[in-house]
Order: structure tokens, then C-alpha cells, then sequence
């Protein structure tokens, strides 16, 4: 793999790489792991032994070493392909929360095992029934006894547990009523779901709109070792934000990438499809929404670059990262609708993969953070309007 770099046409070698890996896992694979609801295991195992998964993981710790950067062009290579980041980029960057703020000893005792896939970390929970993007608000509770934490609660939504084998939770360390900013008291554990499920932990698997792996869990006086606890307690707020902004990034790029994949169907279909004795794509009607499509992912994509960019020179970026998830997601669901408009009654068969995309990449209007939220966090942070919540 190259170093790090900030030119796009720096990548072409990387891209093409995973591209390349990519083109063995075709639509049809896609489309039978999504009519089973079941893991695309085969894609997982061939990028974990690639290294792509520990792209963000320091070389001393047997990754990469590279930057997000070049993590959000593997990303955005697969899903340009047609498959789905979303089945395994938590491997690639929930390990960012125990390398920024992990001891030396949870360092060196998990990272090398992430690198390899030996260990598998790809679940995070933060997510609450009851108070939804409240985060703050979370009610799971971990409560210290000697030297272990007892969690009980509910979490809503989290994803890949059933494919983990370790899993971060945010949890309630000191009560709300208690705390003197609501984002105190909130603290971050490393849960073993090898020990932990059926021992405290009941994970309930929610069927949904497409094949996202995600789950309700129950916590019920789940044991924890307190040597589990990464940073300090009371203060895990701070450790996950700092690898949201990471995530906004990578997350635009899997929908710039979507973006980029609609947009090449959409143009090869209008292009072949003949109607009224002349391609439908002839017909501005047509066109110029797969020309609008096409404009706003190249737009969007320059947002993350910058944002990448920011993130990798360790400079402020949440106002870039925020706008590039924004713009991508926009930019992708556009391309999705027009993508769908342009195949007519053809982009419902599933033999398309056009409405499997068109499904998995509206998640990224709501998750994991919402449009709405963003707007919030623009309209208050950067400009300065009156907080609303
Ligand atoms: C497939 C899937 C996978 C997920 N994976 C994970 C995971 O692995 N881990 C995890 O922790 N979470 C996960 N989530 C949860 C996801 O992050 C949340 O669904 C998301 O943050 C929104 O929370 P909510 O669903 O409770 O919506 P709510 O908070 O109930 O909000 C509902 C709607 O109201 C809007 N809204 C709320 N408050 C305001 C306001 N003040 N102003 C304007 N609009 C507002 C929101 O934008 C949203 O559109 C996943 C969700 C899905 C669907």
C-alpha cells in the first residue's frame, strides 16, 4: 500500500487493488446474501487477509499504519463495486477508541489481534430505545463492584454483534441527576461477547429493511472486569467523539462510492434501453437528472477529501466531516431515486441489485447520525444560530 497522501489520483494503485478483490464477489453473491439475510463471511476473510480492515491500525501494531484517507478509498472501492462496507467497516475503526485512549497494556493486548482478524471488533453500542439520539440521556447503567462493573439496561440497533467477538458499550458510570454536564458520567467498556452472551447478555436479533446484521441487546447484571473500562470513567463521552468525526468521513465515502455505482447503472441502462424506437437516455428527462446525480457526488466528494484531509494532519475537522457525511448522503440517495427512475418497473426485480442498494443507502440519511442532527450541529457550531436542544 502506498503512504499517505492527499492527491485523489494518488490512489488509483489502492483503489484498483481492492477493486480488484472486490470483482470476485459479483451481484449474484450480493443478492444471495441478501435474499439469506446471512454474513458475506467469504468477502470478510478475503479483506481481513488482504490488510484492507487494518488500514487505521499503527504498523507497530501489526496494520497499516495509513491515514483515513486512504481507508475511506477502500470503502468507497467496494461499495463502487456494488457490495457493502457496511457488513465490516466496524472492523476498521471502532478500534480507534482503544488507540487513542486505550492503556499500553489493552494496546498491545487487542490491537495486534484486530489487525489480523484473529479478534474480531466490530460492534459499538451507544444507541437507546427510549432516548434515541439523546445520547447524553442513555440509561444503561454500569455500576462498580470490586474489581468488576455490573451493567444493566437495553441498547437498540447495534450492529454485527452476532459477528464480534468484543463489543464497546457506553454506559451510565455516575447518574444523570449527578452530573454537572450531561455529557459526564458516561463511560466506555470492552465487553467479551464470547463470555458475556447468555451470562448477562441477551442479544435479539431485529429484522429490517435490508441486511443490516443488527440487534436489540439486554443487559441483566452483566459482569464487566473493571480492567475493561477504556480511558478514564466519567469521561467516555469525550473518547467516542473524537472517532466520530473519523467514521462521518469513511461513511461518505461508502455513499460516494454507492453514489459513483448508481450513477454508472443508471448511465449504461439509458444508455441501452430503447423506447419510442430511440435509447431512453436520448430524452433530457432522463439525462439531465443522471447528469445532476453525477454532479453532487463529485461535489460531495470533495468534501471528504478535505475532511479527510483535516482528519489525517490532526487539524479541527468536524464541520468538514459533518458537511461531507451530509453531502454524500444526499448525493447517494439522489443517485439511488434516479437510478431507480431510470430502470422503470426493471429497478424493482432484484436480479438489478438496484433496489438492494437503493435500501442499504438510505440507512445513511438516519444512521449513524441523522441529516437532521447534522443540520443541528452546523446551524449551532459553525454559525453561531441559537441552540435548539
Ligand atoms: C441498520 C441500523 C444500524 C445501526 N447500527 C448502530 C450501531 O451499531 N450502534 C449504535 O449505537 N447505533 C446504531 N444504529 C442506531 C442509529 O445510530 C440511530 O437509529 C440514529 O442515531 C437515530 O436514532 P433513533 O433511531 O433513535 O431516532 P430518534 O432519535 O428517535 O429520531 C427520529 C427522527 O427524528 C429526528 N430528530 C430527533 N431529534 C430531533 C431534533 N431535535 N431536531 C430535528 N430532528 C430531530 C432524527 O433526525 C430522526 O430523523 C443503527 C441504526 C440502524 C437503522
Amino acid at each position: 500500500m502506498s503512504k499517505p497522501s492527499h492527491d485523489p489520483d494518488a490512489f488509483a494503485e489502492l483503489r484498483d487493488a481492492v477493486a480488484a478483490l472486490c470483482s470476485r464477489f459479483t451481484g449474484e453473491y450480493w443478492r444471495k446474501i441478501d435474499e439469506e439475510r446471512s454474513y458475506p463471511e467469504l468477502f470478510v476473510k478475503a479483506l481481513t487477509d488482504a490488510g484492507y480492515l487494518a488500514a487505521l491500525i499503527p504498523e507497530e501494531y501489526g496494520g497499516s499504519g495509513l491515514g483515513v484517507t486512504e481507508a475511506s478509498i477502500i470503502l468507497e472501492a467496494i461499495n463502487r463495486s456494488g457490495g457493502n462496507s457496511a457488513v465490516c467497516h466496524g472492523q476498521m475503526y471502532t478500534m480507534g477508541t482503544i488507540l487513542r485512549h486505550g492503556s499500553k497494556e489493552q494496546k498491545a493486548k487487542y490491537l495486534p489481534k484486530v489487525a489480523s482478524g484473529e479478534l474480531r471488533l466490530q460492534a459499538f453500542a451507544v444507541t437507546e430505545p427510549t432516548t434515541g439520539t439523546d445520547t447524553t440521556r442513555l440509561k444503561t447503567a454500569a455500576v462498580r463492584k470490586g474489581d468488576h462493573y455490573v451493567v444493566n439496561g437495553q441498547k437498540v440497533w447495534i450492529s454485527r454483534v452476532l459477528y464480534s467477538d468484543m463489543m464497546l458499550l457506553l454506559a451510565r458510570t455516575t447518574p444523570f441527576d449527578q452530573v454537572k454536564k450531561k455529557s459526564d458520567g458516561l463511560s466506555v467498556f470492552l465487553v467479551d461477547l464470547r463470555e458475556a452472551v447468555g451470562k448477562g447478555l441477551t442479544v435479539k436479533p431485529i429484522r429490517n429493511m435490508m441486511n443490516a446484521q443488527t440487534n436489540e441487546l439486554f443487559f441483566d447484571d452483566l459482569k464487566v472486569p473493571a480492567e475493561n473500562l477504556i480511558g478514564e470513567e466519567g469521561k467516555g463521552f469525550k473518547c467516542i467523539l473524537d472517532g466520530m468525526n473519523a467514521e462521518r468521513v469513511l461513511i461518505a465515502a461508502e455513499c460516494i462510492g454507492d453514489g459513483y455505482w448508481f450513477v454508472e447503472k443508471a448511465t449504461n441502462y439509458a444508455k441501452q434501453r430503447v423506447v419510442f424506437g430511440r435509447p431512453i437516455g436520448q430524452n433530457q428527462g432522463i439525462q439531465f437528472p443522471i447528469a445532476r446525480a453525477y454532479v453532487n457526488v463529485q461535489a460531495a466528494d470533495l468534501m471528504r477529501y478535505k475532511a479527510a484531509r483535516l482528519f489525517d494532519e490532526g487539524k479541527p475537522c468536524g464541520a468538514e466531516a459533518n458537511m461531507a457525511k451530509l453531502l454524500a448522503a444526499d448525493a447517494s440517495w439522489e443517485a439511488a431515486d434516479v437510478a431507480m427512475q431510470t430502470h422503470g418497473g426493471f429497478g424493482f426485480a432484484a436480479e438489478y441489485d438496484i433496489e438492494r442498494k437503493f435500501r442499504e443507502t438510505k440507512l445513511f440519511q438516519i444512521a449513524p447520525i441523522s441529516t437532521n442532527l447534522i443540520l443541528s450541529y452546523i446551524g449551532e457550531h459553525v454559525l453561531g444560530l441559537p441552540r435548539s436542544f
